[in-house]
């Protein structure tokens, strides 16, 4: 393991390092069953759609919508808060009574990144996406 690389806390299943996707990115420890509950995204529970414009300009998003009215800012939340964008995920949020939680959609090989759909984001003119998927979008 490289100084880049720890444990995720409490979870010796993931990992955080460096990511080709961007900066750091979740890895598989060790190869991972599909369809099952890896975690949950902690935060702080904020007000949209003040939250979303305070976003508008950040290289990095942080906020996954839980309600029309609230979102969770997961920039002082665990680990999870660098689960990266792909086109093609092997994973998804799934926002249950308030909670998010973050589940396998498939087998991940150990090493794996784990990554997620974030859909359109807020950000002006679009995100790149770097994801590497066949079908990329490129654009978010
Ligand atoms: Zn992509």
């Amino acid at each position: 393991m490289s100084k880049e690389t720890r444990r995720l806390t409490a979870d010796p299943r993931l990992i955080v390092r460096g990511s080709g996707i961007h900066g750091r990115g979740i890895f598989a420890a060790i190869a991972l069953p599909g369809r099952r509950k890896l975690g949950e995204v902690t935060g702080k529970r904020v007000r949209l759609p003040e939250a979303r414009q305070a976003v508008v300009r950040q290289p990095r998003i942080y906020l996954v919508e839980l309600t029309r009215r609230y979102a969770l800012d997961c920039s002082t939340g665990n680990d999870f808060r660098h689960l990266n964008h792909s086109c093609r995920p092997n994973c998804y949020l799934r926002v249950s009574h308030g909670r998010v939680e973050v589940y396998s959609k498939e087998a991940i090989a150990a090493g794996s990144e784990l990554t997620v759909d974030y859909g359109a984001t807020p950000h002006e003119g679009g995100m790149t996406c770097r994801c590497g998927a066949a079908r990329c979008k490129e654009v978010l």
